[in-house]
């Protein structure tokens, strides 16, 4: 399943006030935006990121927007929100069956509630993330009660909230005919006659909106349960991951390795290309980075990595780790493999690694070694490899 994630980034925020766009404020060191964007271009279930933003910010976008390896596209705001969320659909892929709408100034919203509510509209329609209202809600007029609403009736909507394409088309079509400003897009889908699902949302996904929420803000940014989720910053000397794979070899197939097809009677067997070497590489870098490792982001069950390139797979892990602001700083590799030799085609292999990376093939080193006829690798039956990478905070 296809899905376009569109931030809703336009507005001006004057009401943090200062000269600066809020949603340039730092949050616990980082902008408010780039924790926004950066919690779906690293979602698994996410391709592709639109961001609607003030026009001076499209004209001159931080690195953050532009140093991505998911598709990201940068469209300016309109006048209302519906009109920045319709000029971002507009720009979304027509492939893509569920739109994942997302205030900029939500940057805690965790990739659980991401999942889930993407789960929720894919099968409902639309679905919008809420928490259940805590206080006693009154309905006053001129500052005098009119009446006590039960509070189990009352829920207070969050985004992300996601849609069918064409539910969101319609309720877009509507919000562009009507006069008033919609303050969310499932206000819009209910109104166009759609049913609009909840979906549990999180105390902590709070909008900053006033200087007190940015106070509330710099507490959760730095609450001991987030910084738990967080890999831990590495040192300046970086961090190191190791990675390891093995295939067997079967008459039939190519020899894929480090993305270069290395002529051979046989080749490795696997769901994929089964390209050893770019997997062991991107085991490391995931693994350098506490973030798991290639069958957890990649799962050979999903049917989009099905026959995926392996380069591609890499590049991608490279942006996982890319959100969490860390950078890759040499990667070397040691294919074992009886036959055929690989020393003619080191070079071509460190330097399709290294593009899918975006570094230096300089900072990507490979080597090849047999297994002297011992065991299963020696008798020609497989191949494997092992890869250490160090990665370290980008500057
Ligand atoms: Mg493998």
């Amino acid at each position: 399943m296809q899905v376009t994630a569109i931030i809703a980034a336009g507005g001006r925020g004057q009401r943090v006030g200062g000269e600066q766009l809020k949603q340039l404020l730092p949050v616990g060191g980082r902008p408010i935006l780039e924790r926004s964007v950066s919690a779906f271009l690293a979602h698994p279930a996410v391709h592709e990121v639109v961001v609607a933003l003030p026009a001076s910010l499209v004209e001159n976008p931080p690195d953050y927007l532009r140093q991505t390896t998911k598709p990201i596209r940068l469209v300016g705001g309109g006048a209302r929100r519906q009109d920045s969320v319709a000029n971002a659909f507009r720009a979304s892929a027509a492939s893509s069956e569920v739109i994942v709408i997302h205030d900029a100034a939500r940057p805690f919203a965790s990739a659980d509630l991401i999942a889930r509510t993407i789960a929720a509209a894919a099968e409902s329609g639309a679905a919008l993330a809420a928490v259940a209202s805590r206080d006693t809600v009154k309905r006053a007029s001129d500052h005098t009660v009119v009446e006590t609403i039960p509070r189990e009736t009352i829920f207070l909507a969050q985004t992300p909230q996601a849609f069918r394409r064409d539910v969101l088309q319609s309720a877009l079509a509507l919000g562009a005919r009507e006069n008033s400003e919609a303050t969310d897009e499932a206000a819009l889908a209910e109104r166009a006659g759609h049913r609009v699902q909840l979906v549990d949302g999180e105390a902590t996904n709070i909008k900053i909106t006033t200087p007190e929420d940015l106070m509330i803000a710099e507490a959760i940014a730095r609450s001991p349960e987030r910084l738990a989720r967080q890999p831990p910053k590495p040192a300046r000397t970086g961090r190191a991951g190791t990675g390891y794979d093995l295939h067997r070899l079967v008459e039939g197939r190519p020899l894929i390795l480090g993305g270069v097809t290395i002529p051979s009677p046989r080749g490795a067997l696997g769901h994929s290309d089964a390209d050893v070497v770019c997997h062991a590489v991107t085991d490391a870098i995931l693994g350098a980075a506490c973030l798991g490792d290639i069958g957890r982001h990649f799962p050979d069950s999903d049917p989009r990595w099905k026959g995926a390139s392996s380069l591609d797979l890499l590049s991608r892990a490279v942006a996982i780790v890319a959100a969490e602001g860390l950078e890759v700083g040499n990667v070397d590799v040691t294919v074992i493999l009886e036959s055929p030799k690989i020393k003619d085609h080191v070079d071509a292999m460190r330097a399709a690694v290294a593009r899918a990376i975006g570094m230096d093939a300089a900072r990507v080193s490979i080597k090849g070694k047999t297994n002297e006829g011992v065991d299963a690798v020696g008798r020609g039956e497989a191949i494997a490899a092992h890869a250490v990478a160090l990665i370290r905070m980008k500057n």
